[in-house]
């Protein structure tokens, strides 16, 4: 599938407007160089600008027509939109938004951080939003791609991760919510929702580390998944493979499924 997929997306990426956020590190990072390989024009984003500096030279260097970074902190009321403006004005127009940055959340019981849960939602769902709405009139010229990272904890619950799951939850509804808006007014903007089972970037390694044994599906590939998905205009992506019968086998027996997730993470309370 890849290798077929390869011929088609070399022509439609070749030269294609691309802001992908949280590039600095992990699956987003991974996404930059694979659209640079593919000869796109890129903008990335997050906040830490050195690294970033970094990310575009090597996109340069690997074959992207174009790289740009610009550091914003996705908490910040403005910066979404500002984000946007800015690929808008380097790239001249977007043909594909991709939507991935998380912001650090603890791996751990619920203890009432309600102030933390506000923030999360901040960075992780309403910067979505609103950089979508922002993004949408040229996406709309462009019959362009949205593609939104989410998470298998988008689509069932699990412990230690109340306030992350929650974001998920949220992205997960109002772009399922949104893909209804936009196909019954006959747009020509699609809209890719990821579901990710666990992949060993550093920040998720560093978090589940002797708390589980479930394997971690590597970032390169990910994140080549997700812009497969983007590129050929699919409305899901379940990566790995098997999250796909978790996401849909889940309600079939809930004890059992309650009973399997509990069980998964060595927590002696
Ligand atoms: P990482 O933690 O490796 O990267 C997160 C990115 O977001 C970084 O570039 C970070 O850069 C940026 N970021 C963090 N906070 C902010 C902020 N306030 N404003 C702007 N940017 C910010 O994440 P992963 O690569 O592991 O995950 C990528 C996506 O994949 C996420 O949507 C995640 O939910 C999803 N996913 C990941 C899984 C996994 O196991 N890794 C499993 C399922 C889904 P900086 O610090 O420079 O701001």
């Amino acid at each position: 599938l890849k290798r077929f997929s390869g011929c088609l997306l070399c022509n439609s990426l070749k030269g294609a407007r691309v802001l992908v956020t949280g590039a600095s590190t992990g699956i987003g990072e991974q996404m930059a160089y694979h659209y640079a390989r593919f000869g796109a024009q890129i903008v990335i984003t997050a906040r830490r600008e050195k690294v970033l500096q970094q990310v575009v030279e090597k996109c340069l260097s690997l074959g992207a027509q174009k790289a740009f970074y610009i550091a914003a902190d996705m908490a910040n009321e403005s910066d979404p939109d500002k984000v946007v403006d800015y690929a808008l004005e380097k790239l001249g127009g977007l043909d594909y938004l991709v939507l991935n940055h998380i912001g650090p959340s603890p791996f751990s019981m619920w203890k009432g951080d309600v102030d933390h849960t506000k923030w999360l939602m901040k960075v992780n769902f309403f910067s979505y939003i609103q950089m979508a709405w922002k993004a949408l009139p040229s996406l709309e010229q462009n019959k362009g791609s949205l593609v939104v990272v989410s998470s298998l904890l988008g689509k069932i619950t699990s412990p230690f991760v109340a306030p992350y799951t929650s974001t998920k939850f949220a992205l997960n509804g109002f772009f399922g919510s949104l893909r209804h808006e936009l196909a019954m007014k006959k747009s020509n903007v699609s809209i890719s929702v990821c579901t990710l089972g666990l992949i060993d970037t550093d920040s998720a390694m560093e978090k589940v580390r002797g708390i589980t044994d479930v394997q971690a599906y590597p970032a390169t590939d990910a994140a080549l998944n997700i812009i497969i998905t983007g590129a050929t205009r699919q409305p899901e992506l379940f990566y790995p493979w098997f999250t796909y019968f978790i996401a849909i086998t889940k309600d079939w027996f809930p004890s059992v499924t309650d009973y399997i997730i509990q069980n998964s993470y060595n927590y002696i309370p």
